[in-house]
């Protein structure tokens, strides 16, 4: 069997004069003057609930961007219902035909609707340009195609036979829905939570975020534009609660693809522990959560302006919302004064404001909700004697929920900003003796609960080996002399252990091996 071989989707540079600057800068300015409703779609039919909720932008938000109808108990029961009438038919299809519709997908992303979903993701979630493009469209399109190319090796896996018997593995999907509950940050993760799983020949419930509307409703138009047929993927806005309180404990669950808190993910899971005599199966639980990333600093890392870009883009792009953002960083007395020193040029040079003008690089936080727990936070930082906030701390949500992007340096290496997520622009940093390494090392490995990225910067080859060992199970991502953001889908299999989710690597053959549920046939001859 083969697919077209994948290869990742290039990055638009959307350069300034470029035409695809001027498509997409049109594109924002339009879509930002429409007020789209957005309706539940269950079994392809467009449902108005009437219970209606406003989308505004983050970086005005007073600003309305749609209209959205959200799902009472009756919609998500009608939605797991879609799904399971869907379920067969989509099951029986060859796989080719499902791929087929991911492809097709990968293709009017990466064509026709580019912009749309560039656009949508940059009004809807403050994204730049270019963390719209490299999330929304490249690496969207990168899950589409290389997912379809796993899902092929998937199926060729066969066992042994002998003489006079034949046997068979046939990878059958789950014998129940699965219910995809999809993050903010990511309009890619949105877009692959729920295909991931329908390209194995499940069929799924989406429970898009709330703060994600508009760009993960046009991703819903676009895969059914792709093709994908009705009561495949059911979408349906709606609270947490409202959503949960239905589908999970609902018999016919098979899975849950999720992306988001610690809490809620852990909530999801007691409550599925709950209801498991209630079960056809024992539902997959699939779930990528928190992090508090890390950047190790070894007194031998040759390039202090290496680390600071470092420093700056893997805490701060995209405002730090990306669950591999760094939110501490080890440093070595002998090296800060040189990397401050870089840091400074970089954070005066990185401007903030409405992400359609393309020259800012930093956009606002999500919601209210999160500008109040950073605003918090950095307010005690500021007031706290043993923590020097050396960068940023301003806090404005007069228009826009913008937080400076802020480093908090820390006397105590166990600070709470050392182990608490606060998923924004919130470094926090600890200065340590040269001669404290390996004591500094071990810190690093157990100071928090999570386990999802982490980065060491290093030249001596005997200190690289050493981390890797020492921070072993402290990451799922390991970065060599990088930031620990950027994951590429076929080059980096993204996911975390521990309080970070259950590392079944998105965009890898071993996510797709936890959608099927195969069945060995012996025919004896
Ligand atoms: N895969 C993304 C990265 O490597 C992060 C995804 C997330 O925030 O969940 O930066």
């Amino acid at each position: 069997f083969r697919v077209p071989v994948p290869t990742n989707e290039p990055i638009q540079g959307y350069a300034p004069g470029s035409p695809e600057r001027a498509s997409l800068s049109a594109k924002v300015a339009s879509m930002s003057k429409e007020v789209p409703e957005i309706p539940l779609i269950i079994g392809g039919e467009e449902i108005r609930t009437g219970n209606v909720v406003e989308v505004t932008m983050p970086h005005n938000h007073r600003h309305v961007i749609a209209k959205a109808h959200l799902a009472g108990a009756a919609e998500v029961k009608k939605a797991i219902d879609a799904a399971e009438a869907a379920r067969h038919d989509w099951d029986a299809l060859p796989w080719e035909e499902r791929a087929a519709v991911l492809l097709r997908a990968a293709d009017l992303l990466c064509g026709p609707w580019r912009d749309t979903i560039n656009a949508s993701t940059m009004i809807g979630q403050s994204k730049t340009c270019h963390q719209a493009e490299i999330d929304a469209a490249c690496e969207m399109a990168d899950f589409f195609r290389y997912n379809a190319s796993y899902a092929v090796q998937l199926y060729q896996e066969q066992p042994e036979s002998s003489a006079g018997v034949w046997n068979r593995l046939e990878h059958r999907p789950l014998d129940g829905y699965v219910l995809a509950i999809t993050p903010f940050n990511f309009t890619s993760i949105a877009g692959n939570l729920p295909t991931a799983p329908a390209l194995m020949g499940n069929t799924a419930v989406w429970k898009p975020s709330h703060t994600a509307l508009l760009s993960n409703y046009y991703t819903m138009k676009m895969l059914e534009a792709a093709g994908m047929p009705p009561g495949v993927i059911n979408f349906l806005p709606g609270d947490g609660p409202t959503v949960g309180n239905v589908a999970i404990p609902d018999h016919r669950l098979g899975g849950i693809h999720f992306t988001g808190s610690t809490r809620t993910f852990q909530h999801i899971w007691k409550e599925i522990g709950d209801n498991i005599s209630g079960y056809g199966q024992y539902p997959r639980i699939v779930g990528e959560t928190g992090g508090k990333d890390f950047v190790f600093v070894h007194p031998s890392a040759c390039g202090a302006r290496e680390v600071a870009v470092a420093l700056a883009r893997g805490a701060f792009e995209f405002q730090g919302q990306k669950c591999s953002a760094a939110s501490r960083a080890y440093v070595p007395k002998s090296l800060w004064p040189d990397v401050k020193e870089h840091l400074a040029e970089i954070l005066s040079e990185m401007k903030m404001g409405d992400v359609a003008d393309f020259s800012n690089f930093i956009g606002a936080v999500i919601d209210d909700k999160s500008f109040a727990k950073l605003k918090g936070a950095i307010d005690r930082a500021k007031d706290e004697a043993n923590v020097e906030v050396v960068f940023g701390g301003e806090c404005d949500d007069s228009e826009g929920y913008f937080i400076q992007p802020t480093v908090a340096v820390v006397q105590d290496p166990k600070h709470d900003l050392m182990r608490t997520e606060y998923f924004g622009p919130l470094l926090g940093l600890y200065v340590y003796d040269d001669d404290r390494v390996d004591e500094t090392l071990e810190l690093c490995a157990t100071t928090s609960p999570y386990a999802l990225t982490g980065a060491i910067f290093a030249d001596d080859r005997y200190a690289v080996r050493k981390a890797v060992n020492t921070l072993r199970f402290a990451a799922g991502n390991f970065y060599i002399n990088d930031k620990p953001t950027g994951a590429v889908v076929g080059q980096q299999p993204f996911g975390g252990s521990r309080a970070s989710g259950t590392n079944d690597k998105a965009g890898s053959i071993l996510n797709l091996l936890r959608w099927v549920s195969p069945r060995t046939i012996k025919e004896t001859f």
